[in-house]
């Protein structure tokens, strides 16, 4: 994530921030621009406060989701309409779960999140009016009173809006022994299933894959009912696999593998818009580790990174937290990475030179 300024005190801003803390100014995320912009307030639009022509509305989902996007006001805009971001939800609390729509507004924040890091790779985000069969999609939904299983099919991602609740959340994640069990760890999971076919099996990487993660056309049900009779965890795992949820099948080794790669380079992209440098044990400066968009080994991003996670996992430790980053990379774990990186520099050069 990048951090961003206000061009009219020259503040630092955020992401997800809607008003300026220093100056009072209202912001706004442009996503062609991949930009948080300053705006001027106009009584039926607004504009940027620096000059950039262009007239925007507010993304209709404004206060019920906390959404700073902003909607191109180009003569087409319809009251009402909603950001790209919130377009690709498909299903919703409605307005009287007053519960849900705070965990509501907790998703889709993550999930803009998640599509500034897709669109920064440069991988595609095909929506269900372009492909009404695979195309992507998202169902936030409550499982109060029914049951809600988070998952990927066929483009729809499902997210039980409960994982957005602390407790709930801190309860599954010591059950699962799984660190990074967050909504937006969640959403990274599930898009990866989602990329699936596009990076892997239409890339012709098949074989290289299954030599990787092994042969995804094993029993998925058999291996479901395995993992949580408990038996199938090996307990070297940690040698092996990202996470022990990783070990049930290839297909979750994937989505497992490829989320652990968003944080990664969430986090080098961050340490570099910050210009965070490190000394030891290996020097780590971030300039563009997490950008090299070119099919090239993983080995230097890796190297930068350890060498963050150090430094920050001493710097918890010394305000009394747990580590920052609780995770041994092993050398098979990194082969599996790197697979992940070269499938994605691979599409994401594709789609950016078509
Ligand atoms: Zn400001
Ligand atoms: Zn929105
Ligand atoms: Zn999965």
């Amino acid at each position: 994530m990048e951090a961003f300024r206000c061009s009219t005190c020259d503040g630092l801003v955020f992401f997800d921030n809607s008003l300026c803390l220093t100056c009072g100014s209202s912001l706004g995320y442009v996503r062609d621009e991949r930009a948080v912009v300053t705006l001027t307030e106009f009584d039926d639009h607004v504009e940027r406060a620096d000059g950039v022509p262009g007239r925007f509305q507010w993304c209709a989902n404004r206060l019920v989701a906390r959404c700073n996007w902003l909607v191109t006001d180009d003569g087409s805009w319809v009251p009402g309409a909603l950001c790209d971001s919130c377009r690709l939800t498909s299903v919703r609390p409605n307005d009287a779960e007053t519960d849900a729509l705070a965990a509501f507004a907790d998703a889709e924040a993550a999930k803009r999140r998640l599509l500034f890091q897709l669109d920064t790779i440069g991988l595609p985000i095909v929506d269900r009016d372009t492909d009404p069969d695979n195309g992507l999609t998202f169902e936030f939904l409550s499982s109060r009173g029914r049951p809600v299983t988070t998952g990927h099919q066929g483009g729809v991602i499902t997210l039980d809006l409960s994982e957005s609740d602390d407790a709930h959340r801190e309860f599954m994640r010591q059950q699962l022994g799984e660190p990074y069990r967050t909504v937006l760890g969640h959403l990274r999971h599930e898009i990866a299933h989602y990329y699936w076919p596009t990076l892997v099996e239409r890339a012709g990487t098949i074989d290289e894959f299954r030599t990787v993660f092994g042969d995804e056309g094993a029993s998925y049900e058999d291996a479901l009912a395995s993992h949580y009779g408990g038996d199938s965890t090996p307990a070297e795992w940690g040698e092996t696999h990202v996470s022990q949820y990783a070990t049930m099948h290839p297909w979750e080794d994937w989505a497992e593998t490829f989320a652990h790669y968003l944080h990664i380079h969430g986090g080098l992209q961050t340490a570099d818009s910050f210009g965070l440098h490190v000394d030891e044990p290996a020097r780590s400066s971030g300039a563009g580790a997490w950008a090299s968009a070119s099919p090239v080994a993983i080995g230097p991003m890796i190297g930068t990174w350890l060498g963050y996670t150090f430094a920050l996992n001493a710097m918890s430790r010394s305000i009394g937290q747990a580590d920052l980053y609780p995770f041994v990379l092993s050398p098979t774990v990194v082969s599996k990475l790197d697979f992940v990186h070269r499938a994605i520099a691979t599409a994401a050069t594709r789609v950016n030179v078509a």
